[in-house]
């Protein structure tokens, strides 16, 4: 058993086996769905069929495991984002726009829902982000109130993945002096989605408008006023599986610069043989394995106790996607004028690459928050 210690065990193995089954089954779709701004039908139809979604979703409700499994989740989330951004979205949406229903809804509400998230008949969203709000969400202006016998929710979300495909948004919303989620069902009256915004990798956006949104009572997710503590929880068991993507997308990106640099020769030899060309693939391929290791290490703790190990999946994700940034840019660089033409996959990895490190957590967000942890911890042994 000793040489398997840092190795996968076998059943997420399978699930490797199975989601790169999945990813490559989209191959001949990817180029088209990473440049669409709505859901591409033939990768939401391969998904469907595969039945990898119900990996988001507990088992009481008809998904894969037990419970959702960090690790898990991740893993998949490397396979999918190794050959496309879109197939990669749709499938982390599901779990990251429904994990507060697992974790706070009622009993009817979760009935409703996860299901149809687990077999991807139902779309999920996640509505934080205002227009003048993002990292600090505790400004946000969304409100909640009840009113006989009903919520009543009002504001303004902005780049909000799914939005106009989603089924149904998680919002959070003020309430009081406190802050809940709230589940609204896109068909509820007074719900409109537009989309003013694109990014420079087209990405399923919108924003999403409340005006007098009237919901059950019951689709408030947990207790009045512990929005924030469902939002950590949804943190801490899917930040860790952002790392897992980009590190499917870095290796992707170096593949193509390692078949470009092996066939293209310069000076009579191939660019992979070339002054400092080996030097920056390979540095790619170990800042790759580096990332690789942690958000698995990262992913297994966060699966054993999501809470806890929440400053391993903050360390994984910046580290991972910081990585993809610089190992994108690099393969960029060694293709020259072949790195830099439109409608090559290179081109669109490094598109893809950028906005891992601002959402889910931006790098500097999270360092500072990891530094005040450091400080806290240290002041803690010293006592
Ligand atoms: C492709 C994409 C998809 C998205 N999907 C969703 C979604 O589904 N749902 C949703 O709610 N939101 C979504 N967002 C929004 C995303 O969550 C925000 O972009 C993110 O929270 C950062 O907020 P901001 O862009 O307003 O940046 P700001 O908060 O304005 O930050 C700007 C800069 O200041 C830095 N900064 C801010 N605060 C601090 C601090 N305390 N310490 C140090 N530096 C700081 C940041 O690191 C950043 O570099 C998405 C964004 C993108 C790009």
């Amino acid at each position: 058993m000793e040489n398997v210690l840092f190795e996968l065990p076998e059943r997420y193995l399978t699930l490797q086996r199975e989601a790169r089954g999945v990813a490559a089954a989209c191959a001949d779709v990817a180029a088209r769905a990473d440049e669409a701004d709505r859901f591409d039908p033939d990768v939401r139809s391969r998904l469907t069929e595969s039945g990898l979604c119900s990996v988001v979703v507990a088992g009481e409700f008809g998904g894969r495991f037990a419970a959702v499994d960090s690790l898990a989740v991740t893993v998949v989330r490397e396979a999918l984002a190794f050959e496309s951004a879109h197939l990669d979205s749709m499938f982390a949406m599901q779990g990251i726009g429904s994990f507060a229903i697992s974790v706070g809804g009622s009993d009817a509400v979760r009935k409703q829902w996860l299901a149809p998230v687990g077999s991807l008949e139902a779309i999920a969203a996640l509505a934080l982000t205002e227009p003048d709000v993002g990292s600090d969400l505790r400004a946000i202006k969304t409100t909640v109130a009840s009113d006989g016998g009903e919520l009543v929710v009002n504001g303004h979300k902005s780049f909000i993945t799914n939005a106009g495909d989603a089924d149904f948004y998680s919002v959070l919303c003020r309430e009081g002096d406190g802050y809940s989620l709230v589940l609204v069902p896109a068909d509820t009256p007074g719900v409109s989605v537009t989309s003013p915004h694109q990014v420079i990798a087209p990405h399923v956006l919108g924003d999403v408008m409340f005006d007098d949104v009237r919901v059950p009572e019951d689709h408030r997710l947990g207790e009045p006023g512990n929005g924030f503590k469902l939002m950590l929880a949804t943190l801490a068991t899917f930040r860790v599986s952002v790392a897992g993507a980009a590190v499917g997308l870095a290796q992707a990106a170096l593949e193509e610069a390692l078949r470009h640099t092996s066939a293209r020769e310069q000076f009579g030899v191939p660019l992979a043989r070339l002054g400092p060309v080996p030097a920056k693939l390979a540095e790619s391929w170990v800042e790759i394995e580096m990332a690789r290791a942690m958000s698995y290490r990262a992913a297994a703790a966060a699966a054993r106790d999501p809470f806890t190990a929440l400053h391993l999946s903050s360390i994984a994700k910046v580290g991972a996607t910081e990585i993809a940034g610089r190992t994108v840019d690099r393969c960029v660089q060694v293709m020259g004028r072949f790195g830099l033409l439109q409608g090559s996959k290179i081109e669109r990895l490094y598109r893809e690459a950028r906005p891992m490190r601002i959402y889910e957590g931006s790098t500097e967000v999270i360092l500072d928050s990891l530094a005040k942890k450091l400080v806290k911890d240290r002041a803690q042994v010293g006592r």
